[in-house]
């Protein structure tokens, strides 16, 4: 029997503690960063582990909204960002953007105060990124190109922050990360693919929305086609 090992988890370096393991759904959830790591299958060079009671995670099946490709030489991922819920925003923006349009028209015509124009400009702001991101929503795909020493990111056709591109070489891991944002509705999850690198801070590559599935199957495809073993938590082992 070898000393059991202080697995460190890939998002902020801490201890993993057992309370972590999700062994029902196959990962580790860090409690500190709330990373998560799919539980090891076979190890590098054969070497076993004694973790002999926790299945490792099976493979993920392919998510709705992305496909997979490879030419040969690079796997591209893509992901439709189209969802039903568009039809609520699209619903949504043309109530707001009607209610404004009427209210500048209106304003036009009767020659009120200065404020009645200045007043809504935030409304204005508002339909302004709602409508963008409904547009966006309808059209946009993520791609994901992993391939002949590059990992990209693009968001297209309509531009969208978080474009990216890295030197493959550079890139020691890859995991997911949760996120929990709390607001009068309650809370909302969403999950995110981050990239270790032998150098510097640790990088988002893609948001997924709600889905765990797809963000553990984009770390799951990216990792087959960069090559990295599956080490959900490369741990130092500890002396302890
Ligand atoms: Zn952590």
């Amino acid at each position: 029997m070898s000393k059991p090992q202080a697995l460190k988890c890939p998002g902020c370096g801490s201890p993993l503690r057992l309370e972590d393991w999700d062994t029902a759904a196959g990962i580790i959830k860090c409690s500190f960063c709330r990373a998560i790591s799919t539980l090891p299958g076979s190890q590098p060079g054969g070497a076993t582990t004694d973790r002999t009671s926790f299945h490792p995670r099976a493979e993920i099946p392919l998510p709705p909204r992305i496909q997979v490709n490879f030419d040969g030489t690079t796997t591209v991922i893509t992901r439709r960002w189209f969802t039903p819920l568009v039809y609520l925003m699209i619903f949504f923006c043309v109530a707001w953007d009607s209610f404004l349009i009427f209210w500048y028209g209106l304003s036009l015509r009767i020659h009120p105060p200065w404020i009645f124009f200045v007043f809504p400009l935030a409304h204005v702001a508002v339909g302004i990124g709602l409508t963008y991101t409904t547009l966006a929503t309808l059209v946009n795909r993520t791609v994901i190109e992993a391939g002949r020493g590059r990992l990209r990111i693009t968001h297209a056709p309509l531009p969208w922050r978080g474009n990216a591109e890295f030197a493959t070489h550079e890139i020691t891991q890859l995991f997911c990360k949760e996120t929990i944002t709390r607001n009068k509705q309650g809370p909302s999850w969403n999950y995110e693919v981050w990239v270790n690198f032998q150098t510097g801070q640790p990088r988002k590559l893609a948001s997924l929305g709600a889905s765990m599935e797809a963000a553990l199957f984009i770390e799951q495809s990216l990792e087959k086609a960069l090559g990295i073993q599956d080490r959900p938590v490369p741990g130092e082992v500890s002396r302890g």
